[in-house]
């Protein structure tokens, strides 16, 4: 709390009265400090592959182009850091244009549960590689709802592969699209690895991750569910989260019939 004193004197400048204006900063404080730890992230994101691009493209032009083997080997490792930085800065200019709210919404009439049907399809290949099963139930009629196809299709996709990649080999991931009073829900359930209860509470901030390697190492740049949780918000809906470590995570999003966008 920052406190300010403004003294009043009288003619014979004796003190006669005093104003104390109590400021409570805590808040903007977070904010900065938020700002600033963000900032750091951003940085040290950009930093990691840039990195390891610099240092393969120098031991390359220091005589490893020779060997074709180790040069195919080190330009790959080039090409897909180069992907991770388009990805993340691709992020983060979403990101700022939700804050900003600059975003483009383009709101249609659709089915929910073809959506997601839409989505398992184009997920299938890479589930088929690790021999899981998606598995998609409507319970009772679900309305179609007025969002934005393409952002909610974003989030769907965002949180499947998250599903896919946290459970291992031969698991199972369910979605349940069902109506409640004027919204309509969709979860995901998947049989992975679960999340630690400390963690939950923090899932949808910017570049927090349980385990950072082994996100890294999957491709993520940390900011999928930050992301999502911004584009179910803007649609006037709600994300949430339940886990069981080790034996699995369930997301759930709510959207009401009309977004109101
Ligand atoms: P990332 O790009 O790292 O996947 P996200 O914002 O999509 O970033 O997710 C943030 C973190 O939440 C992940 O790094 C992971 O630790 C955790 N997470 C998300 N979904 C799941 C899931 N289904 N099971 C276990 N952990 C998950």
């Amino acid at each position: 709390v920052k406190v300010y004193f403004a003294i009043f004197t009288d003619e014979n400048k004796k003190p006669d009265g005093v104003i104390a204006v109590f400021h409570d900063v805590t808040e903007q404080q977070k904010l900065d400090e938020m700002r600033r730890e963000f900032v750091a992230n951003v940085s040290h994101e950009l930093r990691t592959p840039l990195t390891s691009i610099k240092s393969y493209s120098e031991t390359l032009l220091e005589g490893a182009l020779e060997d074709k083997e180790t040069a195919t080997k080190f330009l790959s490792v080039i090409n897909s850091e180069a992907d991770r930085m388009t990805r993340l800065v691709k992020d983060l200019l979403q990101l700022s244009r939700l804050d900003n709210n600059q975003m483009k919404w383009n709101i249609t009439k659709f089915s929910l549960e073809k959506l997601v049907r839409d989505c398992i399809q184009k997920l299938e290949i890479s589930a088929n590689e690790k021999d899981q099963t998606i598995e998609c139930y409507k319970i009772g009629d679900v309305e179609d709802v007025e969002a934005d196809r393409d952002r909610i299709e974003q989030v769907l996709i965002n949180i499947l592969s998250n599903a896919m990649k946290y459970t291992p080999k031969g698991g199972k991931i369910s979605i349940y699209v069902g109506k409640m009073y004027s919204s309509v829900y969709v979860k995901v359930k998947d049989s992975g690895i679960g999340i630690p209860k400390e963690d939950l509470p923090r899932i949808f901030e910017r570049f927090y991750r349980t385990d950072k390697a082994r996100s890294r190492e999957m491709g993520g740049t940390g900011l999928g569910l930050a992301i999502a949780k911004e584009i179910i918000e803007a649609h006037n809906g709600e994300i949430s989260v339940t886990s069981d470590i080790g034996k699995g995570t369930e997301f759930t999003i709510k959207l009401p019939v009309k977004c109101g966008l």
